[in-house]
């Protein structure tokens, strides 16, 4: 058990309750309401890559949502293919591997590509899943670099598809209610944020700890989280940032990537930000500091349950399946408007990828890097 995903054993699920046949017919590339009244069809989705995060997260979350269902799959190994088409009754079909996934343009069961592939091969899937003329989910870190973030947003808007990252927490309702508390100042203005994300790494051959295919260590894998969360929080951009690697305490697994870092933002608004990433150190927590009060995430970003509490005391809100209630507000949105949310969308994988390269610039030149 190599990562955060299935560290996790505790996965929390609910049912949504969602009964009714709802989603969209795809006409010419877009998605039409059917009248009401009429029966519409569930958003086809295919997953490419079933590792991990595919099998125990999204393939559930697609059994759930309501208004999208797993259409397709992408694989390289025969024997998933086998098993995923027997589990999910997937026609043969629908079943595609690295080399004739392209044939997917002309599958109409298929509305969305959800790209779950190591980081390194974002960038390529994304490219081609918008030549094939589908709207693309693609996993975080959305690429290895800026330059390849804003090609893949380039195609998707040249092939007038849609491109949203997996940014989970944006649906989660501890989070959004973090979010809410601190944009709508109901604490005051927030001065400090202290959001840390890491986990112990197992295997040491993984490609998790390779940096041709992970861009990095744990800052690309688990930091972008609180990278995101200092975003989502105070609604703004970073103006500039300091950083600092930790001590490479494990020579057999960090030869490439990263052991750890910390990172320091100033945010406008005079908000300060302390980040900490880890591959050794099992951390995780979102600290927001306000001038009349306090609100606290802890766990802040595995699977769940989240918890939180402020100054007033214990939060109370739902505890839901993150991937479920993604997916159904990502497709609802899109049946609603034709657009995933702007809030999760490629542009914000971008701005994520310009940050976490200023972070590494900063932790190796030794310099404040800004990024107005
Ligand atoms: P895994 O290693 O478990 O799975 C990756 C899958 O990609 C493999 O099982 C394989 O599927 C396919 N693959 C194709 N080529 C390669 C290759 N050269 N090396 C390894 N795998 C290959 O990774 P995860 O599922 O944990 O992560 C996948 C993506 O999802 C990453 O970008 C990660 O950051 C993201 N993720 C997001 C999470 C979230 O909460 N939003 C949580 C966990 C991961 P096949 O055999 O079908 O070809």
């Amino acid at each position: 058990m190599s990562n955060y995903s299935t560290r996790r054993s505790f996965l929390q699920t609910i049912s949504l309750g969602i009964g009714t046949t709802i989603a969209a017919t795809a006409i010419a590339g877009k998605n039409k309401y059917a009248p009401p009244g009429k029966e519409q069809k569930k958003l086809g989705v295919a997953l490419v890559g079933l590792g991990s995060y595919a099998k125990n997260q999204l393939a559930v979350g697609l059994e759930q949502a309501g208004n999208c269902y797993l259409a397709g799959i992408v694989t390289g190994t025969p024997d998933k293919a086998a098993e995923w088409s027997k589990k999910y009754n997937i026609p043969a079909k629908n079943i595609y591997n690295y080399q004739n996934f392209d044939q997917i343009a002309s599958n109409k069961d298929i509305d969305i590509i959800y790209i779950v592939l190591p980081n390194s091969m974002h960038h390529e899937f994304v490219l081609r899943a918008a030549r094939a003329g589908k709207h693309v989910m693609c996993e975080k870190p959305m690429a290895n670099s800026v330059k390849d973030a804003e090609e893949m947003v380039k195609a998707c808007k040249d092939a007038g598809v849609q491109l949203g990252i997996g940014y989970r927490m944006h649906f989660e309702p501890f989070t959004r209610e973090v979010i809410r508390l601190a944009r709508k100042k109901e604490f005051g203005q927030t001065r400090f944020i202290q959001t840390n994300f890491g986990f112990s790494i197992g295997d040491p051959t993984q490609w998790r700890l390779k940096k041709d295919m992970a861009g990095g260590g744990p800052l690309m894998d688990v930091g972008i989280y609180c990278v995101q969360a200092s975003r989502y929080v105070t609604g703004a951009e970073p103006l500039w940032v300091t950083a600092q690697f930790g001590p490479i305490t494990d020579k057999e697994r960090f030869t490439t990537v990263e052991e750890s870092v910390s990172w320091q933002m100033q945010f406008p608004g005079d908000t300060m930000v302390n980040g900490f990433t880890s591959y050794k150190s099992n951390i995780e927590q979102l600290y927001v500091s306000a001038d009349s009060g306090w609100m606290q995430l802890g766990p802040a970003y595995s699977y769940g349950p989240i918890k939180g509490r402020t100054s007033q005391g214990e939060m109370n809100q739902p505890v839901v399946h993150h991937q479920t209630v993604m997916l159904q507000a990502i497709c609802k949105e899109f049946m609603d408007t034709g657009k995933f949310p702007t809030h999760i969308n490629g542009d914000e994988g971008v701005r994520d990828t310009k940050i976490l390269m200023a972070i590494y610039e900063a932790a190796k030149t030794g310099k404040r890097i800004p990024l107005v």
